[in-house]
């Protein structure tokens, strides 16, 4: 089963040449979350080839700009495109007030529906679930009510091993998926372990947008496969960083060793910073596994 994200935008507070702000596209058994949208997220799906129209789902951190900017846009083009079916979205209580008075004003009536279901940013709490996952939040510590969010895949059923099970009536497909052996009319007994082999693990992908380090989120990702961190500075600018609610590389890193993730994505660059080596280095000086969550790159989770 698929289970990638696709990186649209890893620049902090404005736009810099070829960094967008936040926003990522995950892509969990051919259904969109889309996580953050920042200015320019539209041309950014464009410019990787992903159908905006396919994103049934968007995830909302908080109401800083560089998080949302880009949502009025891409809801105004979905409506001219057409779009009859409902989006569901996740965010900050104040962010519905906020689309409904741009749509007042614009005098636009959406053709299709918004589900709006409001964060509240005080415990981590789970917001959604389908047959793939179960998404909860982060509670993150920033300048305004912050949240993460942490996709958790579910345990899937066993796989049949299509050699030996073509001989096999597809009415007991099922409950040998499920691990459940199936007595036969003559006796015989169809074991689940012969004909099956076990499912992938299941995954799990932790989105921490904007935040101080802060250990009291450390629980909710603990032992998370992959993690996406913010790490605007470097750590000589750690009193900038504890000014403004944000992490430096190096803390990052220990972010992520404290807690046990098996991969580290680093996002949500200063602008001041021309190339990005330097804060990967810094990171990997503590955690190894570090990559740079840069625009265009897609990580298997
Ligand atoms: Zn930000
Ligand atoms: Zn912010």
């Amino acid at each position: 089963m698929k289970f990638e994200v696709t990186i649209l935008g890893c620049s902090s507070a404005t736009p810099v040449f070829n960094r967008n702000p936040s926003a990522q596209l995950l892509n969990c058994n051919e259904k969109y979350y889309l996580i953050d949208c920042g200015e320019g997220t539209q041309q950014q799906l464009t410019k990787y080839n992903l159908k905006a129209a396919r994103i049934d789902y968007i995830f909302i951190s908080h109401l800083h700009g560089d998080h949302y900017f880009g949502l009025i846009g891409l809801l105004s083009s979905l409506h001219l495109n057409g779009r009859t079916k409902p989006m569901q979205i996740f965010g900050p209580t104040p962010l519905l007030e906020i689309l409904e008075i741009q749509f007042k004003y614009s005098d636009t009536v959406l053709r299709y529906p918004i589900e709006f279901f409001p964060i509240e940013a005080n415990e981590s709490q789970q917001i959604f679930e389908n047959s793939d996952l179960i998404i909860k939040t982060i509670v993150l510590n920033h300048r305004i009510p912050t949240t993460g969010f942490i996709f958790q895949q579910k345990q899937r059923q066993r796989k049949l091993i299509k050699d030996k099970t073509e001989e096999i009536p597809m009415a007991y497909y099922s409950a040998l998926k499920k691990g459940i052996d199936v007595e036969l009319p003559n006796g015989d007994i169809l074991r689940s372990e012969e004909y099956t082999t076990p499912a992938d693990p299941p995954r799990c992908y932790a989105y921490c947008s904007d935040t101080l380090y802060d250990e009291s989120y450390f629980p909710v990702i603990k032992g998370c496969d992959t993690l996406y961190h913010e790490a605007t500075f470097m750590h000589d600018l750690l009193d900038r960083a504890i000014e403004t609610h944000h992490t430096t590389a190096l803390q990052a890193g220990e972010v992520a060793k404290i807690n046990g993730v098996k991969k580290l994505l680093i996002g949500h660059f200063s602008s001041r910073y021309k190339t990005l080596q330097m804060l990967l280095e810094e990171t990997q000086s503590v955690f190894e596994n570090t990559e740079l969550a840069v625009e265009g790159r897609t990580f298997h989770l």
